[in-house]
């Protein structure tokens, strides 16, 4: 399989796997199409012309000829300097790897990270938070993102990988929007009656199990296991933690309990203020069920080894 091939495929599930709908992402790109048009010749030589056709600015190809053939890749949730090294070390033992895909974004896709969040006010606005509210509230947060990665050294894995001859790409909100909607469909057809079925539920999946039994599975940390949790929202795309204000919106809204990767202090106290039950599914285990995911649609293509924090775990 081309390295093309398997970028293009991570961009075409996460845009059918979409919490916005595909017609919503489509609107978009054309909008940032339009706005391309429109600038002048010098203003376009900054302009990153990928956004024209990849929705997802933290998702990139970041080393490698996109036309190369791929025969086996080494996968994980967070690939820097050391797993490229461990991929040097595996490749002399004769593993064969030319690809190492990450999830999390490194080099350019991580200095961008921010701009994808976007999507979390449309995400939002299903879920009854006008979107005037939502635009608003997301945009200051993805300011103080951009801001919070300005300083960051983001190229340190990009130049590893470039030095060791490694093709390196990352799937980040693609794999995220994946398994959000599993964990959705997952919980919108078991019915949990308390937050404690949940948690449970959640404990049958095996990266969830395996999570726990590693002392990391699924937790309630707003609520108690008894409560009933009303309408459950699966909260898992969308670059990165929102603003704590949404919470509160959210909770207006109708939202009951929302199951998450991961929560911030600060927005575990809005939530408690509101009455809105929080459950951490798992950061890296969720990560990993997005992964495997994507995983399956390659697999019969691609020879795949996993590290760091991701074990295959296979569903077709
Ligand atoms: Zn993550």
């Amino acid at each position: 399989m081309k390295l093309r091939e398997i970028f293009d495929l991570a961009i075409e599930v996460g845009i059918a796997n979409d919490p916005r709908g595909e017609e919503e992402v489509e609107k978009q790109l054309e909008k940032k199409r339009k706005q391309y048009d429109e600038l002048k010749p010098d203003e376009k030589e900054f302009f990153d012309i990928e956004t024209l056709d990849n929705p997802y600015s933290d998702t990139r190809i970041l080393a490698g000829d996109p036309g190369m053939e791929v025969k086996g890749l080494l996968a994980g949730i967070d690939m820097e300097t050391s797993e490229i090294v461990l991929a040097d070390r595996l490749r002399e033992k004769g593993e064969t790897i030319d690809l190492v895909l990450a999830h999390h974004p490194e080099g350019k896709a991580l200095a961008a990270l921010a701009d994808v969040m976007a999507m979390q006010a449309d995400i939002w606005e299903k879920y009854g938070v006008p979107i005037n509210i939502g635009e608003d509230l997301i945009g200051e947060r993805m300011t103080e993102v951009r801001r919070n990665l300005m300083p960051v050294n983001h190229s340190r894995a990009v130049d590893t990988a470039k030095l060791l001859g490694f093709a390196f790409m990352n799937s980040h909100t693609p794999c995220d929007n994946l398994v959000t909607g599993f964990i959705q469909n997952y919980l919108d057809e078991k019915k949990p009656e308390t937050l404690g079925e949940i948690v449970k539920g959640l404990k049958e999946i095996p990266e969830y199990k395996d999570a726990a039994l590693n002392n990391a599975g699924p937790a309630i940390i707003v609520g108690d296991a008894s409560k009933r949790p009303g309408k459950i929202v699966v909260d898992m795309t969308g670059g990165t933690e929102g603003p704590e204000a949404a919470i509160e919106r959210l909770a207006d809204a109708g939202v009951g309990t929302i199951v998450g990767m991961h929560f911030s202090d600060k927005l575990r106290k809005k939530a408690q203020e509101n009455h809105l039950n929080l459950i951490v599914a798992g950061h890296i285990s969720s990560d990993a069920i997005g992964m495997n995911l994507f995983l399956d649609k390659i697999e019969q293509n691609v020879k795949i080894l996993t590290t760091s924090g991701l074990t295959r775990v296979r569903r077709s």
